[in-house]
């Protein structure tokens, strides 16, 4: 079968691999529908991770189920599914609690696991015509068949749910104002999550133009960073007091307004200014403990220069880390079912799985207006 294949920093190739077949009673094989390209590819795509040469990418899957294994109770032949990027066995004291992002079955010695990422565990991507899906009966959500709403429910593998986890993290209440770093879809999807959750005003910063055009269609106040610092135009625009809540949607990958490089700690020092005294800070934005690429030698380590005196000087509250996307993906899949949610604005493209290679450029450079690409195998 073909699969999008990681070669070497900056280059993908759509290659012939084996296809996936049921190594366990409770497998299914999913013969994949569309399957989208997210920020995190972009971190093994630019070569800062150890992903190895063969790799095949892809964590955000959905489906029609091909083969069931044996064991497989909930599931069958023709369902149409999509599956949380997190893989995870459902029955592990996380799991249990709910914190499926934190699996201790199926990536032993590592927090949780996911499909085609470097150090996630043993689970080939599904940016493929079909992926293997592990401990199918809880892994794959079932949406109604056909193909109506196929974009809106491919973001239920990941970004619709991570955005929303970064305001259920920032504990974002009717009435609130929110502050989101970073326009990209974690952000615009956090954004829209806020605004789905009453928020009264929610402010989106970056500084790419489609992005902010995007934020504004949905309801929120753009703030363009490269303009003047995000923390004084919010500020202006909530009487000096700052936000109720925010949320980091970018991550250490975040850049300093005026110089243009790499400063992994900004945005986080930029929340604990923006949102005022008791609020809370909701970080779906990725930080890693190690990262070769880092701007410096601490950075290189994961340790970044953050203004935890200030923090906790305003007494807030700060939820980090990765979305358990079962949480919330029957919910949010409910609420598109019911067409009160429509996260499908945030895809600039669509493409058969072949152009993955000058997708995957044109994403990392953010031109022609990409926000998120959807390939269909
Ligand atoms: P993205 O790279 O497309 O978007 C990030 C945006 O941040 C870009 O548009 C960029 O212009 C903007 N930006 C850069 N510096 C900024 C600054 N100083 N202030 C404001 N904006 C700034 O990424 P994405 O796909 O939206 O993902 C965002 C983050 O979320 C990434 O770190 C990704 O790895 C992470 N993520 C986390 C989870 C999770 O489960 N927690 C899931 C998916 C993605
Ligand atoms: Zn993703
Ligand atoms: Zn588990």
């Amino acid at each position: 079968m073909k699969a999008v294949v990681y070669k070497r920093p900056f280059t993908v190739a759509v290659e012939d691999v084996e296809k996936p077949r049921i190594h366990h009673p409770n497998d299914v094989i999913v013969k994949v529908t569309s399957t989208a390209i997210c920020g995190s590819d972009l971190h093994m795509y630019e070569g800062r991770t150890t992903a190895e040469p063969g790799t095949v990418f892809g964590h955000e899957n959905m489906g029609i189920i091909e083969e069931t294994g044996q064991g497989v109770t909930l599931l069958k032949e023709g369902d149409r599914v999509v599956m949380p990027f997190n893989v995870a066995c459902g029955f592990c004291a996380n799991c249990v609690d709910g914190f499926t992002a934190f699996c201790q079955t199926v990536n032993p010695g590592f927090a949780g696991g996911a499909y085609g990422g470097v150090a996630m565990g043993p689970w080939p991507g599904g940016q493929a015509e079909y992926l293997r899906v592990p401990y199918a009966d809880f892994n794959c959500l079932k949406l109604p068949p056909g193909n109506e709403h196929e974009i809106d429910f491919t973001l239920l593998a990941d970004i619709f749910p991570t955005g929303y986890h970064g305001c259920e993290l920032a504990e974002v209440r009717p009435g609130d104002s929110v502050a989101v770093y970073g326009g990209g879809p974690v952000g615009l999807m956090a954004a829209y999550s806020a605004l789905l959750r009453g928020a009264k005003k929610v402010f989106v910063v970056d500084r790419v133009t489609e992005r902010l055009d995007k934020a504004r269609e949905i309801g929120a106040v753009p703030i363009d960073f490269s303009e003047g610092d995000a923390v004084e135009q919010i500020k202006e625009q909530t009487g000096g007091v700052g936000t109720d809540k925010g949320v980091d949607a970018v991550g250490y990958q975040a850049r300093g307004r005026e110089t243009d490089r790499e400063q992994p700690a900004t945005v986080l020092n930029s929340l604990v200014d923006t949102v005022r005294a008791t609020g809370a800070l909701g970080v779906p934005g990725l930080y890693v403990p190690t990262d070769p690429g880092g701007p410096d030698e601490q950075a290189k380590h994961g340790m970044l220069l953050v203004s935890i005196g200030k923090l906790f000087e305003k007494g807030l509250r700060l939820g980090t880390g990765q979305c358990s996307v079962k949480r919330y993906n029957r919910l949010l899949r409910d609420l598109i079912i019911e067409g009160r949610a429509k996260p499908g604005f945030v895809v600039s493209h669509e493409l058969p799985l072949d152009q993955a290679p000058s997708a995957y450029e044109k994403f990392d450079q953010r031109i022609e207006g990409c926000t998120t690409v959807v390939l269909h195998p």
